[in-house]
Formats: C-alpha cells, structure tokens, sequence
C-alpha cells in the first residue's frame, strides 16, 4: 500500500527523526477519515500502547510508512516579505499511502513531532491549543464542503513549552492530504541563493516539481508541450473557488503567507483563523496581523497576489523570452480573475437560495449582485452575527415570514439605535426585492438554502472550550464538537445553546498562534 515514489525531487527533502513525546495519551482519533485512508487493515487505532500510538509518539515507525519520515525546504512570502528559508521546521511527512477510496495517493504528516533539518533553532513541538485548533478547523471546513488538508488524530503529552513566556502543553497532529507541496516549494528552487543551484538546473528542478505535480495530480496533462502553462490554469481557478468559498463563509485564513498556499488549492496551515462572527469586513482575526493585511475583505486580493508570486517563480516554464512568458502569466491571472467572479456570484447566489444560471439576463445578475452587497451592508449596519443572519433570513425565506431584525452577534447585545426604523424599513425592502427575485426564477430553491447556510461554525470560543477541557483531561467536548462540526448543514434543536454565539457571549477571542 505505500507508494515507492520519493516525495519531491533531490534537493527539497531531508530525513527527519522523530523526537519521542513523553507520557503520550490519545486525545482524539478520526475514525470515518482512517477507513477512507484504509488503516483500519493495520489496526488502527490500536489502544494507547498500539502501533500507532507509537508512531503518534515518535517511538516507532509509521505502520506501512516511509523508511526514513522526511521534512521538506520551502521558502515563501511571509507578510509580503520574501524568506529564502522556511521549510518544514516541525512537521515530517511519515507515509505515503495509496488510499483508492480518498482518491489514490495521501500523504501522512505528523505536526509536533521534534525539530527537523528546517527547524532554524525551534524546538519543533506544537502546543496542544493550536494542534487542536488545527485539527477543529480542517474537520469544520471539510464538513462545509471546502477544500482542506484532514486530521486524523492528536495526542497529547505532559510536555511543556514555552510561548510567548507561558507554559503550555504540546501535542502531536497527524494529518493528511493528496500532496503538501505548497507555492513556497516552488519560489525556494526559483531562487538561486535559496536552493544553491546555478541557473540551469534551477530551471530544471523547476520543471520537475512541476511535472511531478503534473503527473500526480493532472495526468492527463502529463507530456504535453503546454503542460505546464495549463497546470498553472487549473490551480488557479481551484484557488480563485478556494478563496471564493472563505469569502462565502465568513471564514479568515489569518496567515495567507505563500508558503500555507498549498498547490491543490487546500486550506493549508492553521493558526490563528478564524469564522466571522459580528459581520465586519475589516476583520482581522490574527491578533499580530497589525496591518490587517490578512483581513477578511483582503483575502481575494491577497490570495491574486500569493498566485503572482509563483507565477513569478515559474516563469521560466511559461515561455522563453519575457516578452512570451508575461503574456502566458497575465493569461493565468485572468483565468483566476474570471473563476473568482463566477464562484463568488454562485456562492452567495447559494446562499440566498437562488441558482447561477447559464442563462440568466445581465439584469438578472445585476439583480442578484446588488442583493448580495445589499445584504452585507445590512448585515454590517445591524452588528448582525454573520452566520445566524443568513440561518434566520434563509428561515424567514422558506416560511414566507418576514424579519424585522438580524439575530445579534452577542446575546443580550444592544440592537444598533434605529431611531427612525430605517434599518428595519431597509431589511424589510430587501426581503421583498428578494422574494420578488426568487418568485421571477420559480421561487427560492429550499434546498439549496439548507445546504448553502451552515447552522454551525467554529467559534473561538467553541474551539476554546474544547482545548480547556482536553487540557484538563476532558476529551468529551471535543468528541462532541467534532462530531457537531461534520453536519454543519443539520438542524439541532440544542444548536443555540450549545453551539451559538452564546457560548461566544465574552469579547472574541483574538489569536496570534
Ligand atoms: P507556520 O506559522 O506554522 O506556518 O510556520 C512558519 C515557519 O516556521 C515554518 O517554516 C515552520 O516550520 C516554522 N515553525 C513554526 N513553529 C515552529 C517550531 N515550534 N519549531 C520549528 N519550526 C517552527
Ligand atoms: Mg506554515
Ligand atoms: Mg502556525
């Protein structure tokens, strides 16, 4: 079952060793995640002092794993500032599965696991709140449908280190995706300084990470003259719908560095993300984000900007003089200009129970979008809770009611002052533009409204609670709170109490890791 391809070409990967975690203790395994991946053949999960316990721990090899577990050199654009060197400092890819029901080839990665050659001095662990988060978030944005990397499971040590001058405990994730290679990969062989290469075996290297993506991901492209030129098209549009579906969902990525863009268009890298909560566009979730540069209204043009840089490093494959291979790039940044647009018109179109059909007239679009910045605003104006506002309005909808105030972001919150009601008379107007818009394309598509508004996000404060509880050696709420976030869609009578903003009722939590 394990693939004997070597991971990335010569040069990018390095053997990494494990460094054992103490008193190890399971805190959460995925179960439906590790039948797809086939490790139920090896025993997993096999008890706390099973194979894979053990191979959690860093004690023993990966059951079916790689000889020798590997980290791999990246570098990126951090902030918008160039560094040569990253790599993976504390993650180390342990096995290479062939998984026929997730779709053929998976990577198996431990994050935690000790410092590996890229460690730069760090001591290579994860404290157990961002594992956690970490491994809440893939969960939550795989059950909303949206591309990510997985978690398979966390264990948890006794272990202590230092952050910001506390003491927390670490723990280890293991998680999974078809490929980790992210844009980072790509500027790191771009850069002569960075990967020590002389010219033309940089642009060689270049060209076999790229044909390596090509082939595993893209084998139909594999061997053709302008494979390269229509890769770089493909994952465009996936990154132009990845950032579209964020967009949709209120979720923020809090550090859209290029080396966490992954070269598949998953959500790569958690750390201080977060979900809208009170509706503001401005809204930065990484408390050390100072300039909001990863804000939520920035994100597309963060994520435009994140895809020039690796056109930047690819260029050489795009065309042989400058002239060929600007053209080729401005080319793939319109097919991501274009892809963003449609997704982002489909996605809220989605959420108002409308579809995005091909042959809508210019006006019904124009319609359409005006609702939707129409409904922002509104959302914005009444300090609204970005999730419960669509829940309610999409309600509202359905029954043929309709509501003259936006469910608030924190219970108890005094509603914005609308002395003349006219926020009441504008969120009346539009229910009615929306209604009549609906009514002119055969009424709003019921189903479309259940599957397009998540009943759930994952609250700070939700997560919060989970690692509280997990740290006192409480695994239960977590369990709980997984399992919630793999439905998102479902309707739950105990959803506001356990899962709403009540529980987010003290100020949002901000997050710098
Ligand atoms: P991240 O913020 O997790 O995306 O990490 C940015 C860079 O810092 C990557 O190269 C990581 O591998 C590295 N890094 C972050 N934390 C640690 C750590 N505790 N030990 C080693 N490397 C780390
Ligand atoms: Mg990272
Ligand atoms: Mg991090």
């Amino acid at each position: 079952m394990a693939h004997a391809e070597p991971l990335l070409p010569a040069g990018l990967v390095q053997p990494a060793v494990p460094l054992p975690l103490p008193a190890p203790r399971w805190l959460w395994a995925n179960a439906p995640l590790a039948a797809v991946l086939g490790l139920e053949r090896l025993g997993w999960p096999g008890g706390e002092h099973g194979a894979f316990a053990q191979a959690l721990a860093g004690a023993a090899p990966w059951p079916g794993g790689l000889e020798s577990p590997q980290a791999s050199a990246y570098a990126g654009h951090q902030f918008g500032r160039f560094s040569a060197r990253l790599g993976d400092g504390r993650v180390m890819t342990v096995a290479v599965l062939d998984a026929p029901a997730a779709g053929g080839r998976i990577e198996l990665q431990l994050k935690g696991a000790g410092p590996t050659p890229f460690a730069r001095g760090h001591d290579g662990r994860a404290v157990l709140r961002s594992a956690l988060r970490e491994a809440l978030a893939c969960e939550a944005l795989h059950g909303l449908g949206v591309p990510t990397t997985r978690a398979l499971a966390l264990l948890a040590s006794p272990l202590q280190v230092e952050r910001d001058g506390v003491a927390e405990p670490v723990a280890v994730l293991a998680r999974s995706a078809p490929d980790f290679t992210r844009f980072g990969h790509f500027e790191f062989l771009a850069r002569s300084d960075a990967a020590g290469l002389e010219a033309p075996e940089r642009i060689a290297a270049l060209q076999a990470l790229a044909d390596r993506m090509i082939e595993r991901h893209h084998p139909a492209l594999a061997g053709r003259p302008e494979r390269h030129a229509a890769w770089l098209h493909a994952l465009a549009r996936r990154h132009a719908e990845l950032v579209a579906r964020w967009q949709v969902l209120g979720f923020c990525h809090g550090v859209l560095n290029t080396d966490n863009c992954s070269v598949l268009g998953l959500t790569l890298d958690y750390g201080p993300f977060g979900f809208l909560e009170r509706f503001r566009p401005e809204h930065v979730c990484n408390a050390s984000d100072t300039e909001g540069r990863y804000r939520w209204s920035a994100q597309p043009a963060v994520m435009r900007w994140n895809l020039q840089r690796l056109l930047q490093a690819c260029a050489p494959l795009l065309g042989a003089t400058p002239p060929a291979r600007e053209a080729a790039g401005a080319a793939i940044e319109a097919s991501f200009d274009r892809a963003l647009a449609q997704a982002l018109r489909r996605g809220w179109a989605a959420r108002l129970g409308l579809r995005a059909a091909a042959d809508e007239t210019p006006r019904q679009v124009a319609q359409r979008d005006d609702l939707v910045l129409r409904a922002l605003a509104l959302l914005q104006r009444s300090r609204a809770d970005f999730t419960l506002s669509w829940c309610a309005l999409a309600d509202a909808m359905q029954a043929g009611e309709r509501l003259e105030r936006l469910p608030p972001a924190h219970p108890g919150a005094a509603p914005p002052p609308d002395p003349d009601g006219l926020l009441r008379e504008a969120l009346l107007a539009w229910q009615a533009d929306w209604q009549a818009l609906a009514a002119a394309q055969g009424g709003p598509d019921r189903a479309l409204l259940e599957r397009s508004n998540p009943r759930v996000v994952l609250r700070n404060a939700l997560a919060q609670t989970a690692i509280d509880a997990a740290t006192a050696g409480d695994v239960a709420p977590l369990q709980r709170l997984m399992t919630r976030l793999a439905r998102p869609f479902e309707r739950d009578r105990d959803d506001e109490r356990d899962f709403g903003p009540a529980q987010a009722a003290a100020p949002e939590i901000g997050c710098s890791a």
